[in-house]
């Protein structure tokens, strides 16, 4: 089932009238989600992700604007009536029921032609725990089951009514860092199982970046990017979307071009084709510094992490606009920790410019 929101905004009176009369949680969405697709939906606590999920699932109602499922305008269609599955960060189990009881728990309130029979409901939890892996606890009561165990339980209940849509508000949130790396696989899993289209709200872009096949960036109410992960950590469209992908994040700079020529503090230290003479900002990805004793750009180096596969070179420049600089380089170079500069060649496509006043990406190619 695609998704379609069309200029879809929702407005909530705000308590503080010094900060204006509306708080726009989310302003005027115009995208579709394709059909049998996993999409996340990331940004910074506050940017309007769950207020999104809660007017696509029909439990808020917009201030403007229309959301279609395939064809059909569904904005005026009650939550009950629309097919969504719901899962919370708080996924509230029902303590006194079993596994059992609470997958089946939806089912019990379906009524007239959708009634179900008893054994008709069992299966189809039996069916939903299956999915979720955890068809042999279905007797057991949520406090007699781990963490992980329970959000399993909470999105087996959502899947019970075979929705057409999947909703997953930070749906990991609760669980530890191991945990939740599994229950993430867990869920693209599942999601390619059944092929529900499904929207997995979070702010961690880790999580949305590993598992999603589309994601859309937001701010503020406002969506900033829309594409395939990789595209969008490669060619982000301003300076915020730069910066908040990537672990650990860019590196970012005051700096000019002259001559087609890149200048962070007095050295030129890349050829910027394309770009007139101005004031840029210019961000780095840690993996676009090559260690090179000849290299135009020198950073003073203040120490070396190194992490398994990877050493992080920190350093500092005085056009940093960041508290330090991190370049990721590979176990095997060799830094001279008793220098007090290092020197690096930059990649081109780990350089990303942006506009100081509007922030907004200056593409260049080389
Ligand atoms: P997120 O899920 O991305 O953290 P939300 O969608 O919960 O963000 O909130 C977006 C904005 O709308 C925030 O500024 C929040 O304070 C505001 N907001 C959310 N729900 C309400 C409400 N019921 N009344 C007033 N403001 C709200
Ligand atoms: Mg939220």
């Amino acid at each position: 089932m695609k998704i379609r929101l069309e200029n879809l905004t929702k407005k909530f009176p705000n308590r503080d009238k010094k900060q204006g009369d509306f708080v726009i949680a989310v302003n005027n969405f115009d995208f579709e989600i394709p059909d049998g697709k996993l999409v996340g939906l990331l940004g910074p606590s506050g940017c309007g992700k769950s207020t999104t999920l809660n007017l696509i699932s029909g439990l808020e109602e917009p201030t403007e604007g229309k959301i279609f499922f395939g064809e059909d305008d569904v904005t005026q269609i009650p939550p009950e009536s629309r097919g969504v599955g719901l899962v919370f960060q708080n996924y509230a189990l029902y303590p006194h029921l079993t596994v059992q009881q609470n997958i089946m728990f939806p089912l019990q309130n379906l009524r007239g032609a959708e009634k179900l029979s008893k054994d008709e409901m069992k299966r189809r939890a039996l069916e939903a725990a299956k999915l979720v892996q955890i068809d042999t606890l279905m007797e057991r009561k949520p406090a007699e089951l781990s963490g992980g165990q329970q959000q399993r339980v909470a999105i087996a209940r959502a899947l019970v009514k075979m929705p057409k849509v999947l909703l997953l508000d930070e749906p990991l949130s609760n669980l530890d860092a191991r945990l939740r790396l599994q229950t993430r696989e867990e869920i693209r899993r599942i999601q390619k199982a059944t092929k529900i289209t499904t929207i997995f709200v979070t702010h961690d872009q880790d999580e949305a970046m590993s598992i999603s096949d589309l994601i859309v960036v937001m701010k503020d109410g406002v969506v900033h990017q829309i594409g395939k992960p990789q595209e969008v950590y490669d060619h982000p469209t301003n300076l915020f979307v730069a910066t908040f992908l990537g672990t650990p994040s860019i590196n970012v700079f005051n700096a000019r071009v002259q001559e087609e020529q890149l200048y962070i503090g007095k050295e030129a230290v890349l050829k910027t084709p394309g770009i007139a003479d101005s004031n840029v900002i210019a961000a780095i990805r840690p993996e676009g510094f090559l260690l090179d004793r000849e290299g135009p750009f020198t950073l003073q180096l203040d120490r070396v992490e190194v992490m398994g596969r990877d050493t992080s070179v920190v350093c500092g420049h005085e056009a940093s606009m960041s508290d330090v600089i991190r370049a990721i380089v590979r176990t095997d170079s060799v830094v001279d920790e008793d220098k007090d500069t290092v020197r690096f060649t930059l990649i081109p496509s780990k350089v990303h410019l942006f506009d100081p006043a509007t922030e907004e990406d200056l593409p260049f190619t080389l």
